[in-house]
């Protein structure tokens, strides 16, 4: 794509799931990438591929620190800011370091950004911000309370965007995901995200478990489409899409048991014996929110987003990456 070839961009948490996506096609595309990442959550071998290319460079370093932060935004044009902790479990466990590094980690990148003057502040927010609102589908400007500190730390982080606009000009674009899947998406620990943790239990011949009776619904986005908004936030030059938060999603609504029977019928294909496998129902969890899905007519109007999997596509598509890697690892 001519429009990123020779640009200045920092992918903060370029290491992790959605971050070392963006890494790969970036520098696929002509682009000059640095990647900051302490690798918490992320894992090296996510840009293993990318270390040694003449156009990256890895900073291995904690958002958390501001020094840090300056010395990454250092003649960069654009932010992708990615860096956070996720999943709200882990976020009711410990809220502090939920808070240190989703609130005054993103605050220093901002500061950062300020500084270093970037052109654009790109970020990732969530869906979770729509808290407690019950209205279906989910329109950008209508939202409710928080319902988790994981919440509350991306809405936190929408109010500062905004207030760094009006305070110094510093021009963002936030997208709030819903429920993002594809390679890469780590299966292992006790924060998995569900599409990972479901097959791999499949691929284990494992029943998953479903919090509630699976009829809760989600906005399942695809990696790729996830990806092309970013790209859209990099190059647009529509003055009206700048300064804006976005739902970033498929537009579809599956519930979780829907999932997980996509999931199988998917996963039999290369593995007959994952046919006969059920779930096992078990308890709401607390902070989920019951069900998410997403208008997105405001970054189909401003920024021309259009997704183009659905989450069959998008299934079927991750699949053989999933068991490439995680039958490997098969106990
Ligand atoms: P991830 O955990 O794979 O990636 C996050 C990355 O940030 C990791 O590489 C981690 O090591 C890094 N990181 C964490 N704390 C850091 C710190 N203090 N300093 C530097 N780096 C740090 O998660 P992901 O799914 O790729 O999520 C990326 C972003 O998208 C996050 O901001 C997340 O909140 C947001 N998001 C994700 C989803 C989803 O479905 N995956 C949905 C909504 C929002």
């Amino acid at each position: 794509m001519q429009d990123l070839k020779d640009k200045n961009i920092l992918v903060t948490g370029g290491a992790g799931f959605i971050g070392s996506n963006l890494c790969e096609y970036l520098i696929l595309n002509g682009a000059y990438v640095t990647c900051l990442d302490n690798l918490s959550t992320g894992n090296k071998k996510n840009i293993q591929d990318l270390l040694n290319h003449p156009r990256f460079k890895f900073i291995s370093g904690d958002i958390r620190e501001l020094k840090t932060c300056q010395q990454a935004c250092k003649g960069q044009e654009f932010v992708l800011h990615q860096a956070a902790l996720g999943s709200v479990p882990r976020s009711i466990n410990d809220p502090n370091t939920s808070n240190e590094v989703n609130v005054s980690g993103f605050l220093n990148m901002l500061i950062a950004s300020r500084d270093q003057k970037i052109k654009r502040f790109i970020f990732a927010s969530s869906s979770s911000t729509y808290g407690d609102s019950k209205k279906l589908p989910k329109f950008e400007n209508h939202i409710g309370k928080p319902m988790s500190p994981y919440a509350l730390t991306k809405y936190i982080n929408e109010l500062y965007a905004e207030i760094f606009q009006k305070t110094f000009s510093l021009d963002y674009i936030g997208l709030r995901y819903f429920n993002v899947y594809g390679r890469r998406q780590d299966p292992d620990g006790v924060y998995a995200a569900v599409i990972p943790l479901f097959t791999k239990k499949l691929i284990n011949h494992l029943s998953p478990k479903i919090n509630g009776d699976g009829s809760y619904s989600r906005d399942f986005t695809y990696i790729d489409d996830v990806i092309r908004i970013n790209i859209l936030a990099i190059t647009t030059k529509n003055k009206d899409s700048i300064n804006e938060i976005y739902n970033v999603a498929a537009a579809g609504r599956t519930t979780i048991l829907e999932l997980f029977n996509y999931l199988k019928k998917s996963l039999s294909k290369l593995d007959v014996k994952i046919k006969n496998i059920h779930p096992i129902f078990g308890q709401n969890r607390p902070g989920d929110v019951p069900h998410s899905f997403a208008s997105i007519e405001k970054a189909e109007r401003l920024l021309n987003y259009k997704p183009l999997y659905n989450i069959e596509d998008g299934i079927n598509k991750s699949i053989n990456w999933y068991w490439n890697d995680l039958s490997k690892k098969k106990k």
